[in-house]
Order: C-alpha cells, then sequence, then structure tokens
C-alpha cells in the first residue's frame, strides 16, 4: 500500500547559516516541512561577516545586491527585511595618472573608459559574452550552456591567456581579484561570465543590513548555532541523520533526519561526506578557496565624494579601497586580496602600516582630504571565495551523480552556481525543490 508522510511528519537538517542555507530552510520550512538549521558558529549568516565597528553594527563579507538578484530579494521580502538603498557598482582605477571610472549608474562613461583598456579582438570578445549575458540570465550563473561552451573550448588554459595582456592587467583582474580573490591565472575562462554578469549589474545595499533578515528568520525557523556537523548517518544507501558535536570539543550524537541540505563550501562538505562517499570527498576537495582579509575604518569625516567612491588598485597588498555606503562615506572598507594580498601579518602594527599607505594613495589619486581614524576593525577569511574548478561543467556532473547515489542529500553553496549571493540563494532554494521532490514521493509501506 502507498503512503506518503505529510511535510509536517518529515524532518529535514540544512547545514550552513550562510545564504545558501538560510534560503533553502526558509523554503522548506514554507513547505511545511518540520526543518531545523544547524550552523557552526554562535550567529547565523556565514560569509555576510556581521561584526560591529565603534558600536555599530557593519558587515565586513558580501554587502552590495543586484538589482538582478531576484531570488535573494525575494527572500528578504518574505522575511519583511527589505529596505534597500541605491549603491551603484562604482570603481575606479588608475591608468597612465588618469583616474577611470566604471559605473553601473553612468554606462555611456564607463564605456567609453573600457574601451580605452584593451585592443578591438579582446573588447569584441567580451562584448560577445555581454550580449550573451543580457539576452538569457542563465549566463549570469556557472553551468549555463552557453558558457558549458567556453569551458569546453578554452578551460585548457587559465583565463590570463584568453584576453591580451593589456584588458587583462586593467579590467580582468581587478574584477576576478573582487569576486574570487583569485589571480587571472588562478581561474578559468568557462566561469567568467559570473565575474562579467557583476560588472554588468546595478547595486544596491541593505539599509539596515543583513540582521533584520537574520532575527527574522529566527524568529521562523528554529535554529541550532554552535554545532558542527561531523558526518553522515547513512542506512540503506539513504541518509538517515547527522553526527552532531556541539561546541568545541563537545561529545558527539546522531540525530535522525529525513532529508538534508549541506549548504558549506566545497571544503567543509568534502570532510561532511568523506566517510559515506570518499570519491565524492576528493572531487569537492578539487575546489579552490582563497583567501581575503577586510579592513573597515571609521574616519572623522568623509574620505571619498559621490562621484568617485571606490579605488582598485594592481600595486601592492590593497586590492580595492572603497567607501562603506553611498552615505556612510567616512567609513571605508579596504580588501586584501589576491596574490600579493593574501595576508599573514595580522598584527595591529602591520594592518597600521598597511593603512597608512593606502590612505596615502588616496589623497594623491583621488584628492582625498587627510582624515582621522576613529574606529578599526580587522576580519580575515582564510576561504573568502570560491575560485571554482577548470572544466566545471563536467564537475557538477560528477558531483550530481554521487549525490544522488545517497537518497535525501542535496547540496548547495557557492561552488555551485556561483559566489556571488545571488547564485548562492539560488543553489539554496534548488537543494530546497530537489529535496521537495525527493521526500513528495510516494513510498512503498515496508
Ligand atoms: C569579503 C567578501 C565580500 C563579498 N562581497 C560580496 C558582494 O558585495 N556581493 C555578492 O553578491 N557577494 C559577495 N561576496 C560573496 C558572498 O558573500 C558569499 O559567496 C556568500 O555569502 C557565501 O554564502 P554561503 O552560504 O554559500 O557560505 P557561508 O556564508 O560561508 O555559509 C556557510 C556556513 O556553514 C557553516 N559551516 C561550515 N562547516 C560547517 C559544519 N561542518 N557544520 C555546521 N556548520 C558549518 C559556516 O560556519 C558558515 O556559516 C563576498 C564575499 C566576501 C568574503
Amino acid at each position: 500500500m502507498d503512503f506518503t508522510p505529510t511535510a509536517a511528519q518529515r524532518r529535514v537538517a540544512v547545514v550552513g547559516g550562510g545564504i545558501s542555507g538560510l534560503t533553502a530552510a526558509l523554503r522548506l520550512h514554507q513547505r511545511g516541512y518540520d526543518t531545523e538549521l544547524v550552523e557552526a558558529a554562535d550567529t547565523l549568516g556565514g560569509r555576510f561577516g556581521v561584526a560591529v565597528l565603534g558600536g555599530r553594527q557593519v558587515m565586513t563579507g558580501g554587502k552590495n545586491i543586484g538589482r538582478r538578484y531576484t531570488t535573494f530579494r525575494r527572500f528578504t521580502a518574505e522575511l519583511g527585511a527589505d529596505d534597500y538603498e541605491s549603491f551603484g557598482y562604482n570603481a575606479s582605477r588608475v591608468k597612465d595618472g588618469r583616474v577611470l571610472t566604471l559605473d553601473s549608474e553612468k554606462r555611456g562613461q564607463t564605456l567609453r573608459n573600457i574601451r580605452r583598456m584593451g585592443s578591438s579582438r579582446d573588447l569584441a570578445r567580451l562584448a560577445a559574452m555581454a550580449a550573451r549575458i543580457r539576452l538569457d540570465d542563465s549566463n549570469r550563473f556557472l553551468g549555463s550552456r552557453y558558457f558549458s561552451g567556453v569551458s569546453r573550448r578554452h578551460d585548457r588554459a587559465p583565463l590570463s591567456t584568453f584576453f591580451g595582456r593589456e584588458l587583462t592587467d586593467s579590467l580582468i583582474r581587478p574584477m576576478v581579484i573582487r569576486n574570487n580573490g583569485a589571480e587571472p591565472d588562478e581561474v578559468y575562462p568557462g566561469t567568467f561570465g559570473t565575474n562579467l554578469a557583476m560588472l554588468l549589474d546595478h547595486y544596491d545595499q541593505l539599509a539596515h543590513g543583513i540582521q533584520p533578515a537574520l532575527d527574522a528568520f529566527a524568529a521562523r525557523v528554529p535554529v541550532r548555532l554552535g554545532t558542527r556537523v561531523t558526518g553522515l548517518d547513512i542506512r540503506d544507501g539513504a541518509v538517515r541523520g547527522l553526527r552532531l558535536a556541539e561546541g568545541d570539543g563537545g561529545t558527539e550524537e546522531t540525530v535522525a533526519y529525513d532529508g538534508v541540505v549541506l549548504a558549506t563550501p566545497a571544503y567543509a562538505t568534502a570532510g561532511i561526506v568523506r566517510s559515506a562517499q570518499p570519491a565524492l570527498a576528493r572531487r569537492l576537495a578539487d575546489v579552490r578557496y582563497f583567501p581575503s582579509t577586510v579592513v573597515l575604518v571609521e574616519y572623522d569625516r568623509p574620505v571619498f565624494d559621490e562621484n568617485v567612491r571606490a579605488l582598485a588598485m594592481d600595486d601592492g597588498p590593497c586590492s580595492n579601497a572603497g567607501s562603506y555606503g553611498m552615505q556612510e562615506r567616512h567609513i571605508v572598507r579596504y580588501t586584501y586580496s589576491g596574490r600579493e594580498g593574501r595576508l599573514t601579518d595580522l598584527s595591529p602594527e602591520h594592518i597600521d602600516k598597511l593603512t597608512g599607505e593606502v590612505e596615502e594613495k588616496l589623497v594623491e589619486h583621488l584628492g582625498a582630504p587627510r582624515a582621522e581614524r576613529v574606529h578599526t576593525l580587522v576580519k580575515h577569511w582564510d576561504a573568502a571565495y570560491s575560485g571554482y574548478v577548470p572544466h566545471h561543467p563536467s564537475f557538477l556532473a560528477e558531483v550530481r551523480e554521487r549525490v544522488g547515489r545517497l537518497a535525501g542529500l542535496e547540496l548547495a553553496g557557492d561552488y555551485i552556481q556561483g559566489v556571488s549571493i545571488e547564485a548562492c540563494a539560488r543553489s539554496g532554494s534548488a537543494a530546497a525543490a530537489r529535496l521537495t521532490a525527493h521526500l513528495s514521493t510516494p513510498r512503498e509501506r515496508a
């Protein structure tokens, strides 16, 4: 006889309290499943990087929200925390002594500035890719048909050889450093669409940060904080639960779940699935991650003006210095990423020295005023951004096939559709839809 338990009788877990997991858990909760979110840290948010600077809450991680971030915007709207303010994509760089500004609100000026950056062959190649992205939204994310073709044809060599030197240095490098924390010789052409899509969007920020959404989420969906998932409980080829360890060195317990979404970075997911599926763990461990350090400094007066709100730099460890918000131009966010920006010395003396060096550049190139520092906050991630793998579509197919062997398991995260907040939210939403389809399939009563 067929019997299908109601959704409320099914207990599901989502592992990871970043945007991938938050989206997956909210969807499953909305579909009526008895959902629990399990997070190793003591707070939700993951790489939104919620922290405190001089008594005010700030975000040290992802905070720019594209107008095309439809899945993420639906998530914040459903939680009643969708008060956005415009930020724009505004990045300037210095080329031959001139400040060139790329600003999504000023398309004509931006196109003129991009034209100064490379050969006509390269610009035609870039324009063709941009046209594909504009025509078809799926090209904004990893795994699209068009970029799978690019991957097949070009992923034998890294992105550094795809465009000429001039365009690579002046435009491509700042883009991949910003989005992947990687150098052009560390990523591949097949994943470049995700970078270009970021350049083609307009950006807003949440006026009150992500915390109101996190609070509204925790008021609806049960959350288990400070709990690390160490493995899967597998019986008869299906996931029956999770092994959980509470706090540092806490004792392990096995908790029963009918379905699980692992919404963790690839290396963490590899650790969780290793004993059940060693080959899947090895493949996931191939995904590269790159570090980043973000230093937030509050000054006694605005440092940027309204026209130039960020300066990308390629001659030193700091890759980008930008104002925290359109109005909060007295708070500067210094990002250290890329090969030279992989900081190992995070001592206050060293951070102080590095900050002083960039402050001089802002004065020299932008005529910024000499402002006094009031508060400083340093946040370092060993694995800030995914740089993916070459031949990403084959990687995805292999991962999907191996995950399919474990009924009741789904994966989400930054390595599946891309690192952007939107790509992560889409991966979470898609994982929830697949788990729902699996759990609602009628079963035979034994
Ligand atoms: C400095 C910085 C700036 C960025 N800026 C932007 C931006 O402006 N716009 C944009 O679109 N994107 C931006 N990004 C990218 C984007 O923020 C991230 O890719 C995205 O937030 C990742 O979300 P996630 O849920 O996949 O992973 P995470 O946020 O890392 O969440 C994973 C969670 O899983 C938990 N976890 C891991 N292992 C376990 C375990 N074994 N058991 C239990 N829990 C576990 C972790 O503690 C973590 O909370 C930025 C990223 C960084 C680092």
